[in-house]
Parts: structure tokens; sequence; C-alpha cells
């Protein structure tokens, strides 16, 4: 069997039994009662033009993503090491023939000086980026920057987990990847869809996509357990992207004990220096009413699974999407190599950004929204990786985890890293927080607490 198989997606997307609003009724009990959705179910709730069953998903997914993650939103930054690249996208600028481009690679020296800037910032995680070159950047190149990442410090404070995000690899070359202490491995397929995927990848090592739809079944066989998989919506239709990222996910799962992928990512096409394709000349972009339903069905439809937002959204999409379903967000983001400490981006980057406010502001928003900003990086440093994650996950344990974490953390940013308009802004909601909490819960977050406020520094659960 194919892991995507293009015909049942096509079969299931035409059939007119999904359409009847009593089925996609039944869908959204289904999942409220948390009952595992299938692909047919996925399928309901994508066929819906209701407006009013649209907000009913929407009401679902919110009320889901509460009772899993309740308010938490884990922060990282992503950190691009190198922008040359043998392959030629058309969406993205750092594509091969793009001759306009300032091209660079991080040196050891320029990487540890970018990490110093985030860690000034506060962050604890970041997500490494790399286009694919083999000369520029090889694996031994791509293990010497993460071991400079770990390596770096600012003020006593280090990065805590470092997830990448690279092109698919062989079993061995992943083997080497893990031993260099990584997080999540991500790789997005970007489309699904074959002869979307062959048009918008016209040459390189990127054209074969068989290679890239099994690159996680071998990283996850190389030991790599946490895994992240991704879509650029805009390059297809997005019902049709939905429906493969499931079939991918119930692959992964079918053949790996239960454990699929740890993180979806959804980025949305966007302009970029150079690129022939982009949102406002692809027939496929998609509208911001349809991307808040695409969250909310994937919330329901894989509700232990993290979904990550980026910095290509901006601040009023971005707030808009946090209730139906998103977990972890980007602050602060620059995606050229080098950015961080660059004052011109327009001739490096890999994107338009949409949200450009520095970290402390976004921090300061997301708290004036009632979120919980979250800087935890516990589990993968306590071996709660792969099924034991999702063990936790899925038995409602993990938020007992992530709450005492999410508190402990945030106090560390605001002492160390906030400024007093953020503290003063997180007071009623830290306080709001450990009120909510059951006795015990308390007693060890306020415990925790102390600890931060007594200048400890990396408690966790
Ligand atoms: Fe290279 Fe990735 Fe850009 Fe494609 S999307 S050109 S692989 S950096
Ligand atoms: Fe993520 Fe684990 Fe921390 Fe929860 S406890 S926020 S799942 S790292």
């Amino acid at each position: 069997m194919p892991i995507i198989d293009e015909e049942r997606i096509a079969a299931l997307l035409a059939d007119p039994r999904f359409t009847d609003e009593g089925r996609q009724r039944d869908t959204i009990a289904k999942a409220r009662s948390r009952e595992r959705l299938t692909l047919e179910d996925v399928a309901a709730l994508l066929h819906t033009r209701s407006r009013d069953i649209r907000e009913e998903i929407h009401l679902a997914a919110r009320d889901e993503k509460k009772r899993i993650y309740g308010n938490r939103l884990v922060f990282f930054a992503p950190l691009y090491l190198t922008n040359r690249c043998v392959n030629n996208c058309l969406y993205c600028s750092f594509r091969r023939e793009n001759d306009e481009l300032v091209r660079a690679t991080l040196t050891q020296d320029e990487i540890r000086r970018e990490v110093e800037f985030l860690l000034e910032q506060g962050h604890k995680r970041l997500l490494l980026v790399a286009g694919e070159h083999p000369k520029e950047a090889p694996l031994e190149y791509i293990g010497q920057s993460i071991a400079t990442v770990y390596d770096a410090r600012w003020n006593g404070a280090n990065i805590r987990r470092a997830n990448i995000n690279a092109a698919p690899m062989t079993v061995d070359e992943f083997r080497a990847l893990k031993s260099f202490g990584i997080g999540t491995y991500q790789c997005f397929q970007e489309t699904y869809h074959r002869e979307t995927y062959a048009h918008v990848h016209p040459s390189g090592r990127k054209r074969d996509y068989d290679w890239r739809v099994t690159a996680m079944d071998r990283a996850i066989e190389a030991g790599i357990d946490d895994v992240g998989i991704g879509v650029l919506f805009g390059l297809y239709d997005y019902r049709f992207e939905v429906m493969a990222m499931m079939q991918h996910i119930l692959h992964l799962e079918e053949h790996f004990d239960g454990v699929g992928p740890h993180t979806i990512s959804i980025p949305r096409l966007e302009p970029a220096l150079n690129a022939p394709l982009d949102s406002t000349n692809s027939p496929w972009t998609v509208a911001d009413e349809d991307f808040q339903t695409v969250v909310a069905i994937l919330r329901l439809a894989v509700p232990y699974t993290g979904m990550i937002l980026s910095t290509r959204e901006n601040a009023d999409t971005r707030r808009g999407l946090f209730d139906f379903g998103i977990s972890q967000i980007s602050a602060g983001s620059r995606t050229d190599p080098g950015g961080y400490m660059a004052s011109d981006h327009a001739t490096s980057e890999q994107f338009q950004l949409g949200d450009h406010r520095p970290m402390d502001e976004v921090v300061r928003d997301v708290v004036s929204l009632g979120y919980m900003p979250s800087f935890c990086t516990a589990c993968y440093r306590s071996g709660r990786t792969g099924d034991r994650f999702m063990d936790l996950a899925k038995s409602g344990n993990i938020g007992k985890i992530c709450a005492p974490n999410a508190l402990a953390t945030f106090e560390e940013y605001l002492n160390d890293f906030a400024g007093d308009d953020t503290r003063e802004a997180a007071k009623a909601l830290m306080q709001a927080e450990l009120d909510a909490m059951p006795e015990k819960t308390r007693e060890k977050t306020e415990e925790m607490i102390r600890k931060v406020d007594g200048g400890e520094k990396d408690i966790y659960l």
C-alpha cells in the first residue's frame, strides 16, 4: 500500500454522503466523546460549507485544546544555518536559481553569536533550519552546529532543546543525527499531491517525492522517536492535504506501535524574494476562514499531536488561531542565516514574515489574551519521547506535568528576561493559574516557583 492513496482521497472528497449535515454533526459529537476520528470522519468535516457547522467544529476544537493543553503556548525560535540549497522549490527564495539572494552559511562563531542573542531574549528551545546542500551543510556541519548551540551561554542561560528541520537522510545518517542530541526531527512534505509536488520541485534532490514521504519511517527506524511533519498550505487543495496528512499519520501509527508524529506544522504560502509561486498567484491560496477550520479539524483528528504556528502569519491571524489548537509558536523570528545580528533581511530571508514583533512584546500579548507562555523543554530531557510521551498524552496525564513546568519556566523568563510591563501583566495570570490547580499540584508548583525566585534555574518535573 502506498503511504498516500490519492484515489481513495479523491473518492472520499467526492462522496455525497459526507455532505450530509447530520453526518457532520455526528462526527463532531464523536470527536467530543474522545473517539478517534477515521479518514471518512475527517472527509465529512472537510466537506462542510455551513457557517453553523464550522462554528461547531471550532467550538469543539477549542474545548479539546483546553482539555489537553490548557491555555499553554510553548515558545521557540528558528535558527537558520545556511540559505544555500541545491533545490529549486518554486515557492522559496533559497532556491538555487535565485541570483538575487545574498547567500551565507554561518560559521560556528556566527552560530554562537546568534544563539547568545536568542538566549538574551529568553529562548530555551530552538529549531535549527538548513537548506539542502551536501557541501555547504553536510551532516558533520549540522553536528558541529548542534554542539555549538548547546554550548553557547548568555549570563548562565543555555538552550535546552534543539530541534532540527533538515532534508531527508538515510537510516545511518539519521542515527548520526540522533547522536548529536536533537529533540524533534522535522521534515515537511510541502504538498502530498504528486503532480503538484513534481511541478513545484522542478529540479534538485527534493524532486524525489517517495524519498521525502518515507523520511519519517527511516528517522524512526534510526531511533528518532519525536518527528514532525508539515504541509505548506496553498500549494494544492487544502482538503486533499489534510486527508493526505492523516494518511501519513495513520501509516506511522500503524508501523510504529501507535506512535505518530510529535508535531504538525502548518505554514501557509507567503511571498518570497524572486519566487515564481506565492500566495498572490497560487490558485490554491487558503483563505483565513478556511485556515481556521483546517487548524480546528486537525485538532479534533489528532488531539495529542502538537501543532506549530510560525511568524509567517501576522499577529491578528495568530491570535485568531491559538484557541483552535495551536500548542507551539515561534516569536521574534528571523528566517535568514545571521538574521538576528543583521539589520537588513530582505535579500537573504526565506519568505516574508507576517509577525515582526520582538519576543517580549509577543509574550505580553499572549498573556493579555489569557494564554500562559511556557519555555518548558522537560519531556525530551526526561526521556518522555515516542511511546512514553504518547501514553502520557493519551491518558490525559501530560497536563499535570505541563502546567507546573509552564509556570516555573515562565517565572524564570519573567525574572531574567521580561520587561516591567510584561512582568506586571503576568502577575494576575500566574495567580489565576495557581488558583485553578488541584491543591497538591498547586503546592508543588508554588515550591518550584519559590526555587526559581531563590535563584535556581531549570526547575521542571
Ligand atoms: Fe531549499 Fe528548502 Fe527552500 Fe526548497 S524550500 S529551495 S529545499 S531551502
Ligand atoms: Fe512539552 Fe513535556 Fe513540557 Fe508538556 S512537559 S510542555 S509536553 S516538554
